[in-house]
């Protein structure tokens, strides 16, 4: 496989090097890394833009800060933590990650991410994909419907938005009731047959927090807010966040 050649060039004055610190087990240095590629071989971005985990963090910490903050690799890394638990010095690259996006100006990041960050407050649902208030209504009815027709074993099942005082406020993300709805009805099925008290709430529904992926800390914040603000509205105790 063809392998990229890291070049030092002079002497390099790193600033990220320092935020990067911020990131090790307490008392830690860069140095803690033990080149073991642990992180690499169970990360699902290892390979992707000639680049992984060990990799990235080799380089953040021989300063190479402006390859670190340009690679497009920070936006292809899913945050899923694997390689956090697989490091036997506990780095965590993930918020190395994080630290890098957040750096990055706001009409560099991805057009998909940064738009689905953006289009959450374009409604007061919350959803990336746009989907207000009666498009969910819309679908969740009309599937609900559907199901206790064709399903006679669910026939007194529910699908409730806005019920006050419920006990469970679930949210919903934007893909299923806008492009696969039928993924909707295994978690309604489950909750009935554990006769959960559960409500959507019309505003707030949409579960998705693109903002997160923008390591957009501001706008990330907001959008819980809200969804937070319509889960009191409602007056229900419990928050169920199914991302
Ligand atoms: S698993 Fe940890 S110690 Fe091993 S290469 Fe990755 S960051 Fe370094
Ligand atoms: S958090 Fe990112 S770097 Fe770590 S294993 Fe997952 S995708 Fe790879």
């Amino acid at each position: 496989m063809p392998q990229t050649v890291i070049k030092l060039q002079g002497t390099s004055k790193s600033t990220f090097k320092d935020e990067v610190m911020k990131i090790l087990p307490d008392g830690g240095n860069l140095n803690l890394c033990l080149t073991c590629g642990l992180c690499a071989s169970g990360c699902p971005a290892s390979g992707l833009e000639d680049m992984d985990p060990r990799k990235f963090l080799r380089m953040a910490a021989l300063g190479l800060d402006e390859e670190v903050l340009t690679s497009n690799w920070a936006w292809m890394c899913t945050m899923c933590q694997r390689c956090v638990y697989a490091c036997p010095m506990k780095i965590d690259i993930p918020q190395l990650v994080f630290n890098v996006r957040n750096r990055w100006p706001k009409e560099a990041q991805p057009k998909g991410i940064r738009g689905s960050c953006e289009m959450a407050f374009k409604t007061e649902t919350c959803s990336a994909m746009g989907a207000g208030v009666e498009d969910f209504k819309f679908v969740v009815e009309d599937v609900l419907e559907e199901y206790r027709e064709a399903q006679p074993a669910f026939r007194e099942m529910k699908a409730p938005i806005d019920k006050g005082g419920a006990e469970f406020f679930l949210n919903q993300n934007s893909r299923e009731p806008v492009t696969e709805p039928d993924e909707m009805v295994p978690l309604w099925k489950i909750l009935h047959l554990a006769q959960a008290d559960w409500t959507y709430g019309a505003k707030g529904w949409a579960a998705e927090n693109y903002c997160l992926f923008c390591a957009d800390n501001e706008m990330w914040e907001k959008n819980v807010r809200i969804k937070a603000a319509a889960v009191d509205d409602l007056g229900c105790k419990v928050w169920l966040n199914t991302e």
